[in-house]
C-alpha cells in the first residue's frame, strides 16, 4: 500500500506549488515532454521549437492547433480544482503561488489565482515581431491552414508560448524566484523534477529551508536530492486525498 503523505498546510505561510503537464493528463491532454509524450515523436519536434517561428509558420500553428482544440474543449481535474481548492482556503496572511509549466489554461479555469505560466498559454496570441505594441490576446481561431498577421504593424503572429529554444518570459522567471525566496513548502506535481526550471526551482526552496515534496507519476530518475520526499501516484487522487484530511488550512 502506497505511504500516505502528511501535509499540514496550516503550518506554511509560504507554499509554493510547481505543475507539470502529468496534472494535465487526467483532463485528456497530452504530454510534451518524457515517456510516450508528444514531444519525442520527430514529427512534433519541428514545430515544438523556435526555429519554428521563421522556417514554418503555417506549420506551427497548425500543429498547434490540435493542442488548443483539445485544451479549448478540456475541463479541469480533480488535481486542479484541489489546489484552486487549497489556496481560497488559507487563511489571508499566506501566500500560495502556483507556478505552472503547462500551457493549456486548466488551473485558471479551476479557479486558481495567483498563477505564473512559465511556459506561456497556447490560448493566447502575439506579435513576432518584438517592438510591436499589440498586447497578447486570447486567440479563438484555431488557423489550421493559415497564418494570422498583426493588425498594427502586419508582422506575422504567434502562439504566445515559450518553445524549445526560447529563454523563459523576464517577468515570470522573476515571479517565480521572488516566490521562492521566502517559501516554506514546495510542492512539485506531475512534473519530472529533473529538467529545468523544476529542479532549479527545488533547490532554491531546499536553500531557504523548505519542505520539498514531489507527487509524480514516474520516479525521479536520476533522484534529485533537493526533493526530501518522493511520492508516486496520480495528482488527480493525491490532492484531493491530501485536502480531504483537513479542515482548515
Ligand atoms: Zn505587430
Amino acid at each position: 500500500m502506497r505511504e500516505l503523505i502528511e501535509i499540514d498546510f496550516s503550518s506554511y505561510t509560504n507554499i509554493v506549488v510547481l505543475t507539470g503537464a502529468g496534472i494535465s493528463v487526467a483532463s485528456g491532454l497530452p504530454t510534451f515532454r518524457g515517456t510516450g509524450s508528444i514531444g519525442e515523436e520527430p514529427s512534433t519536434k519541428k514545430y515544438t521549437s523556435v526555429q519554428a517561428v521563421e522556417e514554418d509558420p503555417a506549420g506551427l500553428w497548425h500543429y498547434f492547433s490540435h493542442f488548443r482544440k483539445a485544451a479549448s474543449q478540456a475541463t479541469p481535474n480533480a488535481a486542479h480544482i484541489a489546489l484552486a481548492h487549497l489556496e481560497h482556503h488559507l487563511r489571508p496572511d499566506r501566500s500560495f503561488t502556483l507556478i505552472t509549466q503547462n500551457i493549456d489554461g486548466l488551473h485558471q479555469l479551476a479557479g486558481s489565482h495567483n498563477v505564473i505560466e512559465l511556459h506561456g498559454n497556447v490560448h493566447r496570441t502575439r506579435c513576432t515581431f518584438p517592438d510591436c505594441t499589440l498586447e497578447p490576446y486570447l486567440e479563438e481561431n484555431l488557423y489550421t491552414d493559415s497564418i494570422p498577421s498583426c493588425p498594427l504593424c502586419g508582422h506575422l503572429l504567434r502562439p504566445d508560448i515559450v518553445l524549445f529554444g526560447e529563454s523563459l518570459s523576464p517577468l515570470a522567471d522573476w515571479k517565480s524566484k521572488r516566490s521562492l525566496r521566502e517559501c516554506d513548502l514546495f510542492l512539485a506535481v506531475g512534473t519530472s523534477g529533473v529538467v529545468f526550471p523544476a529542479a532549479n526551482f527545488v533547490r532554491s526552496a531546499a536553500y531557504v529551508g523548505a519542505r520539498t515534496i514531489i507527487i509524480n507519476k514516474e520516479p525521479i530518475n536520476p533522484p534529485n536530492p533537493y526533493f526530501q520526499e518522493e511520492y508516486l501516484g496520480r495528482a488527480e487522487e493525491i490532492l484531493p486525498q491530501l485536502l480531504e484530511r483537513q479542515s482548515e488550512f
